[in-house]
């Protein structure tokens, strides 16, 4: 069956959905976008995902030709068109139609594009398992160059990284910041629990700040749990007796070895299997 997929106002089948090649987010990565969760048919946190996407849009200049709840109401449209109850919404805005120059000045009209699918979860048996991860070598982008709260459409920092760590044959790699800090996976955010405490790195050290990290702490903290974020170091991810990540798509995962370390008794802790299922719960709208 055809997607009906939102571009520019329109809901248009999947085979006519079709931007310029001389569209800027094609060009240069010049844009921004969201990964939201449908769960139930309800739309999850889309407030919070509508908000982070203005900012980034803010931040590099780029006029998103909507509101933020006409915007709202084309997503939840999209999902209907589509018959979504459980899967996963893309929402991306590219700087538009422009010239074969870099220069942002000659995109008229920035392009939004909302589709609306079902999503490919890491295998059930990965959360019983855990998952096994490396550190890359890449560095997270310096914040002076590209903040990492903007979810921009270039994604090549991460894609580096990600290839370390297929390259190693597992499906994550850590990342971390040019003072040597932990800050991010390519995709998911970092908690790890040492002493009962969860620990997470703080947005300053090179994350995006993550919704469902947020949702996390907050669960965290309802259960009593203390959630500090601090600046990690690779050490700390080596000797911690839990570790876990967080995402979208991801939701929450227990990591069990990193770089040939194995994390408590190399199995997810806990800790982290009580806020996978909590959030699995509070996602779903049963917890
Ligand atoms: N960091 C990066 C680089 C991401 O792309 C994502 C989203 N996939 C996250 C963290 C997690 O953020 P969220 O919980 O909002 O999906």
């Amino acid at each position: 069956m055809s997607l009906k997929i939102w571009i520019d106002g329109e809901l248009v089948d999947e085979q006519n959905a079709k931007i310029s090649v001389f569209d800027h987010g094609l060009l240069y990565g010049d844009g921004v976008f969201e990964g939201i969760r449908v769960y139930n048919g309800g739309i999850f946190e889309l407030a919070a995902h509508i908000k982070r996407l203005y900012e980034s849009a803010k931040v590099i200049r780029l006029e998103i030709p909507m509101s933020e709840s006409d915007l709202t109401q084309a997503v939840e449209k999209t999902v209907e068109a589509n018959g979504i109850i459980d899967g996963y919404v893309r929402l991306v805005v590219t700087r538009g139609k422009g010239t074969l120059g870099i220069s942002p000045l000659t995109c008229a009209s920035a392009s939004i594009i909302i589709i609306a699918d079902c999503i490919q979860l890491y295998p059930e048996a990965l959360y019983e398992t855990g998952m096994k991860i490396v550190s890359a070598t890449t560095v997270r982008n310096h914040p002076l160059s590209l903040p990492p709260q903007v979810k921009s459409l270039n994604y090549l920092n991460n894609i580096l990284a990600k290839i370390e760590a297929l390259d190693n044959n597992v499906p994550e790699a850590v990342m971390y910041n040019h003072e040597g800090f932990v800050a991010e996976a390519t995709g998911d955010n970092i908690f790890i629990v040492k002493d009962g405490k969860v620990c997470t790195p703080p947005v300053e050290a090179g994350a995006l700040e993550g919704i469902t990290r947020g949702v996390v702490m907050k669960i965290a903290r309802a259960d009593n749990i203390e959630v500090v974020e601090k600046n990690l170091t690779k050490y700390d991810l080596y000797v911690c007796d839990e570790f876990f990540l967080t995402g979208t798509a991801a939701e929450v995962i227990g990591i069990i070895e990193i770089d040939g370390r194995v994390i408590g008794d190399g199995k997810p802790g806990p800790i982290t299997k009580s806020l996978r299922e909590k959030f699995f719960k509070y996602a779903r709208g049963k917890g």
